[in-house]
């Protein structure tokens, strides 16, 4: 995983765009590896690095079936030539979702727990479990979010985004935001969108700043209004946008992160000022759009 990253960027255009001089540029994270996608390779460099250091054969982590995170840490052990387990949310369903199968076919072993047993993820008694049935590991968290997946992140930013006058990103966990936050460069202003619903995320990003010891170098603002539902919900309006952007695009984007923040971006264009330069960061998400569209009956640009 550790060849050169690909860097490539998109301009979007678009009347409303064009209409106060917008400029759009989407860095396409969704293009930088071809396994290891979007945002998930920079969370991924440091922790492989740091398991190998010490000398781990094996690798343990968490996450839902669908799960970009799985998809990318699987394909990471693999290349790295590390074993993987990887613990999976709910039953064992047959045939494997797209996800679970790639995951599978990459050499991850998949524990699948209920989701009661699940909460207890981040729990020592439950980590030691798992640790007698399976032997010695390097855990990397649900999401991959850890101080050495910030470091990773901090990477996102390089060269001209640096000019940019807003800078957005989806959040999940917000652990690729609090790269962004504190790699941005002051006078930049940085537009976090959450895909999960309620506005908890306020607090517990400010938390993970202040638990790995990090100060923002330019102003953010997080929005907690395009969760559309709620992690893994959608709505047709966002359905019928990410089928609009990619016709007038050619940059497909994902349900689950990627597709509400770009909603979010073009509903706030009319708050945007004039001549405004805007980075949009593509964190990727792709693979999991197959199993998406078998899932609810849709039918999604994969690329
Ligand atoms: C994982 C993921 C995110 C969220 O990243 P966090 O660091 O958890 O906030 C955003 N976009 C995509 C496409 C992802 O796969």
């Amino acid at each position: 995983m550790l060849e050169k990253p690909n860097i490539s960027y998109t301009r979007v255009s678009a009347p409303v765009l064009e209409r106060k001089n917008i400029q759009l540029i989407v860095k396409r994270l969704d293009l930088i590896h071809p396994l290891i996608s979007g945002n998930k390779f920079f969370k991924l460099k440091y922790n492989m690095k740091s398991a190998q250091k010490a000398g781990y054969k094996q690798l343990l982590t968490f996450g839902g079936a669908y799960s970009n995170h799985i998809h990318a840490a699987a394909a990471a052990a693999k290349i790295d030539g590390l074993s993987i387990i990887g613990v999976i949310r709910g039953e064992k369903t047959l045939p494997l979702n797209p996800t679970l199968q790639m995951a599978q076919d990459s050499g991850m072993k998949i524990h699948y727990v209920s989701r009661s047993e699940y909460r207890n993820k981040a729990e020592p008694e439950f980590i030691t479990q798992l640790q007698n049935l399976h032997g010695d590991f390097y855990l990397i968290p649900e999401g991959g979010t850890n101080s050495l997946a910030i470091e990773g992140t901090k990477e996102i930013l390089q060269g001209e985004d640096f000019d940019a006058d807003i800078i957005t990103c989806s959040i999940g966990t917000g652990g690729t935001l609090a790269g962004i936050v504190t790699s941005a460069k002051e006078g930049q202003k940085i537009w976090g969108f959450s895909s999960l619903k309620g506005s908890f995320i306020l607090k517990e990003f400010e938390g993970l700043l202040t638990k790995e010891n990090l100060s923002p170098t330019a102003d953010y603002e997080i929005f907690t209004n395009y969760h559309f539902g709620g992690y893994g919900k959608h709505k047709p309006e966002l359905l019928s946008f990410i089928r609009d952007f990619y016709d007038n695009t050619g940059i497909p984007l994902d349900p689950i992160y990627t597709g509400k923040m770009m909603y979010g971006v073009f509903d706030k264009v009319d708050q945007i000022q004039e001549g405004t330069k805007i980075l949009c960061l593509h964190t990727g998400g792709l693979q999991g759009i197959t199993g998406f569209n078998s899932r609810y009956g849709t039918d999604l640009p994969l690329k």
